[in-house]
């Protein structure tokens, strides 16, 4: 299949999209078509590692990846990703936990995927290895490095701002094999962005260390986690004949396109209602029809603090703008007290302890009147471990909460990183001190 820019109509196939990230117009890239498929299309695929052979093979009909997607799946879908059901007596509710990886955060899949696909796309190797750059506020950042730690030919440059991510956030950034360099920068999380731009626009750096990026927009994130919707949602719908809605916690839209775009391919999925945090990028759009980015607020539910969704470029090109997007999806702004009750309210009710992200999801399904939460049946989104925001968390459901076995074994790691200032020649030396010259 071949994959265009969202901004103009050159070609390529998903190798070099997965390889370039961005397409060289800074739009994004989508697939040409959508592959149609019906439920009957997955007989006999029950795991995870099925359901992702089958819906993403069309995506690389034509790739170098072709008759590889089956280890890379393998690779990827490690862990498991289980569909709970809570018990409710407000309706048929679920939760989808994406938090089993190894930085315990739904990133893991689209992180673990792409290294899969480009440590073979890279296996003949040329020369300089590749440089993955990612800037992060904290869950990127972990879920790339250890998809990334210690294969050859590959290298990556985290870069954090220093101070403002979570103590077990930044030991997760830091404590990785030799082809991991981690730069805690002295700024805010847009100047780490911006150094991570500046050094891919750099002609001589990028030449030497052959930068690509595995930040949310590269589309080798966004496919295989259509998978997780997939196969919820065809496992519900096996054992009961009806298509469940979702509720999906969203900032950048990575996640939440995932679960749309397998709708649009036709998994059996119900509505969509996306739930934000105090950041209302989305939900002012739906509203006033006007697209108008802004300034992240700071919020509990962190890695949702997104006030300029990049991915909106994507769902607005595959599907429609606002007066179309909003028959199609509900949204819901949760601020930060409403965060904070739904973490306790979950505890007492479900026996669950939510991350402030997914207590975003939790808010919003109670929210909803009680004909719409009894007249569907709802999967809501976990998207992190708890213990991650353990600081957050533990306060309000008034307990110490457990280390999943993968963080605690991470945390257990020594860690290190290097301090620099927020330019781009103090990047560069950390690199050159770190790697060596490239070529
Ligand atoms: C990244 C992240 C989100 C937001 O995902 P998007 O794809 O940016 O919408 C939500 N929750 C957690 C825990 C995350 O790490």
């Amino acid at each position: 299949m071949m994959f265009v820019s969202t901004r103009s109509a050159a070609e390529v196939g998903i190798d070099q999209a997965l390889v370039d990230g961005i397409a060289a117009d800074g739009g994004l890239f989508i697939p040409h078509e959508l592959p149609a498929f019906k439920p009957e299309d997955f007989a006999g695929a029950e795991s995870i590692p099925d359901v992702a052979g089958i819906l993403l093979a069309p995506f690389f009909a034509g790739s170098r990846l072709e008759h590889e997607l089956e280890p890379i799946v393998a690779e990827t879908f490690r862990f498991p990703i289980p569909l709970t059901g809570l018990a409710s007596e407000s309706g048929t509710v679920a939760m989808l936990e994406l938090f089993h990886g190894p930085t315990a955060a739904f990133k893991d899949v689209g992180a673990g995927f792409l290294a899969a696909c480009l440590a073979r796309l890279e296996a003949d190797p040329p020369t300089t290895p590749i440089t993955i750059l990612v800037a992060t506020s904290g869950d990127t950042g972990g879920a790339v490095a250890a998809a990334f730690d210690g294969r050859p030919g590959m290298r990556v440059v985290v870069l954090f701002p220093d101070g403002r991510v979570s103590e077990r956030q930044a030991h997760q950034l830091s404590c990785w094999s030799d082809n991991v360099l981690t730069l805690r920068v002295t700024g805010t999380f847009d100047e780490c962005q911006a150094l991570a731009k500046a050094a891919l626009a750099d002609p001589a750096l990028s030449s030497e260390y052959r930068f690509s990026s595995a930040n949310s927009i590269n589309i080798g994130r966004l496919l295989p986690q259509s998978t997780y919707y997939a196969h919820a949602s065809l496992s519900h719908f096996r054992a009961t004949g009806r298509a469940p809605g979702f509720i999906v916690p969203t900032g950048n839209l990575g996640n939440a396109l995932a679960c749309i775009l397998a709708r649009e391919m036709g998994l059996p999925i119900g509505p969509i209602i996306l739930a934000t945090n105090a950041n209302r990028t989305i939900g002012d759009y739906f509203e006033t029809l006007e697209w108008l980015p802004r300034v992240s607020l700071e919020t509990l539910a962190s890695a949702m603090d997104v006030g300029n969704p990049s991915n909106m470029e994507r769902l607005r090109s595959m599907l429609g703008e606002a007066d179309v997007l909003r028959e199609r999806l509900g949204v819901l702004a949760v601020d930060d007290p409403e965060i904070e009750a739904a973490i306790r309210k979950d505890y007492e009710e479900f026996g669950f302890a939510s991350c402030p992200h997914t207590a975003t999801a939790t808010h919003t399904w109670r929210r909803l009147d009680d004909a719409a939460r009894r007249g569907e049946d709802w999967i809501l989104v976990a998207t992190a471990h708890p213990a991650k925001f353990e600081t957050v968390v533990e306060p309000l459901i008034g307990r110490t909460l457990d280390l999943p076995p993968e963080l605690a074994e991470i945390l257990s790691r020594p860690a290190r990183s290097v301090a620099v200032s927020p330019e781009l020649d103090a990047v560069a030396e950390a690199m050159h001190k770190h790697f060596g010259r490239g070529a």
